[in-house]
C-alpha cells in the first residue's frame, strides 16, 4: 500500500492506493481522501503531526498501520530548505513569519520541519519523497495526464499562490533546493500598490498580484466570488479577471520563451473552477507575443483535473511508463 500526502497553503490531503489497481483509463486507483485546513497555529512541528495523523486515520480505516505502509509520496507547496539535511517547508502561506503580522498568518514560523518528523514516524523500511507539489502535478501529468507526450513542458497552479513545475528535453528540473519552478515571486508588472505583499516578503510579484490569497486583500473581493461574478457577466469583475490573466499571461510566456516550451497544462482551485471562462483568456495572451517562440505552444487544462493533486503524490513513488522517468 501507497500514501499519497498533498500540502498546500489551504488544505492538506491524505489518500492511500493499493498496488497494482488501475481505473479504465489506465491510473491508478486512489481510496477515500481525507481533507483538513492546513493548521497554522501552534507549534512549529504542528503540520507535520497533522499529516501523521491523518495518514494513521487512513491507515486505520483499511484495517493497517502506518508500518504497513511500502511507500509515501508526499506534494508539498514550496519552498524547502534543508534543516540538519531534511527538507523544511519555508512557504509564504504557512509561515508567517516571512513577511511579518501584515500579511495577518497566525503564527511566526519560518520553516516547518516535515523529512525529519515524517521519517522518524515511518520507520527505514517505508520509501519517503517529498517534492514540490508542482513538480510532482508536473510529473503526474507526464506520466497520466495532458502532458505524456511532451518532453518540453510545464505544470502551473492557480491556486491559493502560484506555482510552477518545469520539464526541458525530458528533464524536469530542480535545481540547487529543489526549487526551481517557483516563479509566482517572479516581477511582470509595475502595478500591485500597497495592498500587493506577498507573504514572501516581495511586493508586487506574481503572487501578490493574482494569487487567490492575494485578491480579498488587494482588491476587495476573494477568488471565488470574483470570478462567480465575472463569468455570470458583472463588467468590473471581468475587467478584473482580464487583468489577472494579463499578469498571468505575461508569466506563461516568459516561461515558454525562456525554456521553449510546446505545453503547458494548468490546474489549481481557482483555474480548476472557472476553468472554462480563464482558458480562452490565458490562451489569448499569447497572440500579441512573438511569434517565433509562442506558435506551436499550447495552453490546456490538467488532464488529471480535481484530482491532480493526489496524483501528483503518488506518481512520486510511482513505477511509472518510460516516458516520465527520462
Ligand atoms: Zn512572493
Amino acid at each position: 500500500m501507497k500514501a499519497c500526502v498533498d500540502i498546500g497553503g489551504t488544505k492538506v490531503a491524505v489518500c492511500l492506493a493499493p498496488d497494482g489497481q488501475v481505473d479504465g483509463q489506465g491510473r491508478p486507483v486512489l481510496g477515500e481522501r481525507l481533507s483538513e485546513p492546513t493548521i497554522k497555529e501552534g507549534a512549529e512541528n504542528a503540520l507535520s503531526e497533522q499529516v501523521l495523523r491523518l495518514l494513521r486515520q487512513a491507515c486505520e480505516a483499511e484495517g493497517i498501520g502506518l508500518d504497513d505502509l511500502d511507500a509515501v509520496g508526499v506534494a508539498s507547496c514550496g519552498p524547502f530548505l534543508k534543516k540538519d539535511g531534511a527538507l523544511a517547508v519555508v512557504n509564504p502561506n504557512i509561515c508567517g513569519g516571512l513577511a511579518g503580522p501584515e500579511r495577518g498568518l497566525p503564527n511566526d514560523w519560518t520553516a516547518v520541519p516535515l523529512e525529519q518528523p515524517l521519517r522518524a514516524a515511518l520507520g527505514g523500511d517505508c520509501q519517503l519523497r517529498i517534492e514540490n507539489d508542482c513538480v510532482a502535478a508536473l510529473e503526474a501529468e507526464r506520466c497520466w495526464g495532458a502532458l505524456q507526450d511532451n518532453d518540453s513542458c510545464a505544470y502551473l497552479t492557480w491556486s491559493t499562490g502560484i506555482g510552477v513545475g518545469l520539464c526541458v528535453d525530458g528533464r524536469v528540473l530542480r535545481g540547487k533546493n529543489g526549487n526551481a519552478g517557483h516563479a509566482g515571486h517572479t516581477f511582470v508588472s509595475d502595478r500591485g500598490g500597497d495592498g500587493a505583499l506577498c507573504g514572501c516578503g516581495n511586493r508586487g510579484d506574481v503572487e501578490s498580484l493574482v494569487a487567490g490569497n492575494a485578491l480579498a486583500r488587494r482588491i476587495g473581493r476573494e477568488a471565488e466570488e470574483l470570478l462567480a461574478a465575472a463569468v455570470e457577466g458583472e463588467e468590473q469583475a471581468q475587467a478584473e479577471v482580464d487583468e489577472l490573466c494579463r499578469v498571468l499571461g505575461r508569466l506563461i510566456y516568459n516561461l515558454v520563451a525562456t525554456l521553449d516550451l510546446e505545453k503547458i497544462s494548468l490546474g489549481g482551485a481557482v483555474y480548476w473552477h472557472n476553468r472554462d471562462y480563464l482558458l480562452p483568456r490565458l490562451r489569448q495572451q499569447m497572440d500579441d507575443k512573438f511569434p517565433a517562440l509562442v506558435d506551436g505552444f499550447e495552453i490546456a487544462t490538467a488532464g488529471l483535473g480535481g484530482q491532480v493533486g493526489d496524483y501528483a503524490a503518488l506518481a512520486l513513488v510511482s513505477e511509472r511508463p518510460a516516458a516520465c522517468c527520462r
